[in-house]
């Protein structure tokens, strides 16, 4: 196939500086919880985003010195001379599949606590270092000779990144991580020297530093600028109209212009909270203030989408972290016409909690990322079978899904069954509540896919017993019969059941998923859960004009989504619904009159009485079927929930993981399934 000439304008190469992008689709700089620690992962990612046609795959942000350490982070390091192979590696393969190379460098000023080097951190004003730990550290503010030096720190960083072969080196002000960015907002620059006061002044730093790399590289290195077009504090920090004023000043200094908002929050924002393009009314005014190409992200999926934001002169270049995650291979389906084949990202954010977990990257959507070195997972191709074989998988979630499709690819024939009347297990009932609409692509991709191949069945309405699974012969079944919500109250803060008297009304989300309505006109709904469910299902009662209080042990609500960056737009979602939040509470009993509580500090007792007590607790693996064909001797496996519940992430996960181990070679429980890093050991 080949691609409608209507996205040819996607594939004109864009001059930026020195150098030429293949085509218009650009990797914004992302984190990936990998960095130094993780570089040969960390490579084959990025490798692979070039494979997929990205005709720019930049790094994550690169820390330039060891005053600028964001530990415990693990994000790249430049610091000196022996930081130079790790960047040459990642840059290298990039270039093998001809993408331009990004470096991003950044100075975290007030952002860096220097946790590792033990560093004074330094700012433009005396401040509090700010670290989402509250690290009881201050930032000093910077001197005359610390910005020179900090003008030469970032030198000497962009001629590493140019001997590293980077073609783009970054100037970054951005999400409010960048230094530059905190000398151009007057929330975090109180100066009265040259370098504060007015918005020239403020820009003064931006603009020698942005001088000063293109003379340091810019004979054969781009020279893009990030820039954060919001704080979202109004007149107290930046918005739009200032940086546009900034922007109109420099306008033709830097080699293009890479568009923002900050925090990294308001940045990334998930398709709860945001559609596609949510970015546009922010960006929309700079093109005309510049004739450099200008990147702007905002999760841009759809190619029509991508063509109009290009053709309504919004931006030059279609910026991407996560449609890049989801889908290394967009701008390659683009091109061959295989519109259908785009693994759409979900905008739920499971990438987003590497970074802040530490962890490598993972995605709900592209179950091979961060696993192209680890595993040699790739995103489109799997190796073959070794012989015919005929595997049974019983549910069809995205665990039962992915195994099926991911076997399928292989060439096995493949039956799934499921017992639901449509496809899809616990994503089909989850993307109909609040906000989670985008999580049907899980399942619509993967049933796409599964449609293409003859070798691939899938049965609704057939409920499966140890007796009619294993009458069905296969040469193995899979149970991926997932999970059910508890009704005894255990979950994170009481790994037990709790009293649950037997008159008490007890609903679970799924009661409330499958239909049940709550009696009367209000509901305690109890969190001991802490992710996104407790708070979509307040949503989804207050809708229907249910009065919620939500309760939880946590000291915020669904506290587990500070690492999807979800939990401040959560709470304050639930305040605007006038749910009433009470946090530091834990479970004690639940009775005929509503539920018993105890201060998690105190131990002191509370009682909100109710007629509706939603339990979002914990969930329990679907796990009979997989026992009883094991009792049986049949050849079995439990993947996803029925094997361990957790996110819609690992369960696609697990789906992928069957299905390439499947007919592998046994793996004896002491080995080490993944290639990892090993530390070179310094001379004494
Ligand atoms: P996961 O997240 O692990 O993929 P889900 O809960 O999303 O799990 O999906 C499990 C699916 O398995 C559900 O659609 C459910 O209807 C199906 N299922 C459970 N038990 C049986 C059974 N005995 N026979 C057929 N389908 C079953
Ligand atoms: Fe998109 Fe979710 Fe994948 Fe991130 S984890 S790229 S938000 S689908």
């Amino acid at each position: 196939m080949t691609r409608d000439s209507r996205y040819d304008i996607l594939f004109e190469p864009i001059r930026i500086g020195p150098v030429t992008a293949r085509n218009r689709f650009y990797q914004v700089p992302h984190c990936n919880g990998m960095g130094y620690r993780d570089v040969s992962s960390l490579a084959a990612m990025r490798g692979m985003k070039a494979e997929g046609g990205w005709g720019v795959v930049c790094t994550e942000m690169v820390e330039i010195h060891h005053g600028s350490d964001v530990a415990p982070y693990v994000e790249l390091r430049n610091w000196d001379d022996r930081d130079i192979p790790t960047l040459a590696r990642i840059a290298d393969k990039i270039h093998e599949h001809g993408s331009l190379a990004g470096l991003e460098l950044c100075h975290s000023g007030f952002t860096a606590v220097n946790l590792y080097s033990r560093e004074a951190p330094m700012a433009p004003m005396a401040m509090t270092a700010s670290s989402y730990h509250f690290d009881p550290v201050h930032a000093r503010a910077m001197d005359k000779d610390d910005i020179r030096n900090l003008r030469k720190i970032h030198r000497a960083a962009a001629l590493r990144g140019k001997e590293a072969g980077y073609d783009l080196i970054y100037v970054y002000a951005g999400h409010g991580l960048g230094i530059f960015q905190q000398f151009l907002s007057r929330a975090t620059n109180d100066r009265s020297d040259e370098y504060g006061g007015t918005l020239a002044n403020r820009a003064r730093l931006l603009r020698e530093v942005i001088e000063d790399t293109k003379d340091a590289v810019g004979d054969t290195c781009g020279v893009p600028v990030r820039i954060a077009m919001s704080e979202f504090m109004g007149e107290a920090g930046l918005e739009p109209k200032e940086v546009e004023d900034a922007i109109a000043m420099m306008a033709e200094l830097p080699d293009l212009w890479d568009l923002s908002l900050a925090a990294w929050p308001k940045d990334s924002q998930t398709s709860r909270f945001a559609e596609e393009g949510f970015q546009e009314p922010y960006i929309k005014g700079v093109k005309k203030l510049t004739t450099k190409p200008v990147v702007g992200v905002g999760r841009y999926t759809s190619p029509d989408t991508m063509v109009r934001v290009i053709r309504q002169g919004i931006m030059d270049m279609i910026g991407a972290a996560r449609p890049s995650i989801a889908d290394p291979y967009l701008p390659k389906k683009i091109e061959e016409g295989r519109l259908d084949d785009i693994r759409e990202c979900i905008g739920c954010n499971i990438c987003v909690t590497g970074d802040w977990t530490k962890t490598p990257i993972r995605c709900t959507q592209n179950p091979s990322m961060g696993e192209e070195w680890r595993k040699g997972w790739h995103p489109e191709r799997i190796r073959k079978k070794e012989r015919d074989a005929q595997i049974l998988i019983i549910g069809s979630g995205p665990a039962g899904l992915e195994a099926g499709r991911a076997l399928g690819q292989r060439g096995y024939r493949v039956t799934i069954a499921d017992k639901a009347r449509e496809a899809g297990g616990r994503v089909a009932r989850e993307c109909r509540l609040p906000g989670l609409s985008a999580w049907g692509r899980v399942r619509d991709w993967r049933l796409l896919q599964i449609g293409k191949m003859p070798n691939v069945d899938l049965y609704l309405e057939s409920d499966l017993t140890a007796d009619t699974a294993l009458e069905f012969g296969a040469d193995h079944i899979v149970c991926a019969t997932g999970a059910k919500w508890r009704r005894d109250g255990a979950g994170h803060h009481q790994y037990g059941p709790v009293a649950v008297d037997a008159a008490a009304n007890v609903l679970t989300p799924d009661d409330l998923m499958a239909g049940t309505k709550p009696k009367g006109a209000e509901a305690v709904i109890f969190d001991d859960d802490h992710y996104y469910m407790a708070s979509v299902l307040a949503e989804l009662l207050v809708k229907s004009g249910t009065k919620v209080i939500y309760v939880t042990p946590a000291s915020v609500a669904a506290a587990y989504t500070a690492n999807t960056m979800e939990q401040k737009f959560i709470q304050a979602r639930l305040i605007e619904l006038g749910v009433a939040i009470h946090t530091s509470e834990a479970l004690s009993r639940v009775d005929a009159q509503g539920l018993v509580t105890a201060c998690v500090y105190s131990g002191k007792e509370r009682r909100h009485e109710t007629a509706n007590v939603v339990l979002v607790t914990s969930r329990k693996a679907d796990d009979a079927l997989y026992l009883d064909l094991k009792q049986k001797g049949a050849p079995v496996t439990a993947i996803g929930d029925a094997w361990a519940p957790a996110a819609i992430a690992h369960a696609v996960y697990a789906g992928r993981r069957f299905a390439e181990e499947f007919d592998a070679k046994p793996r004896d429980v002491l080995e080490v399934p993944f290639r990892r890093e090993m530390i070179a050991l310094a001379n004494g």
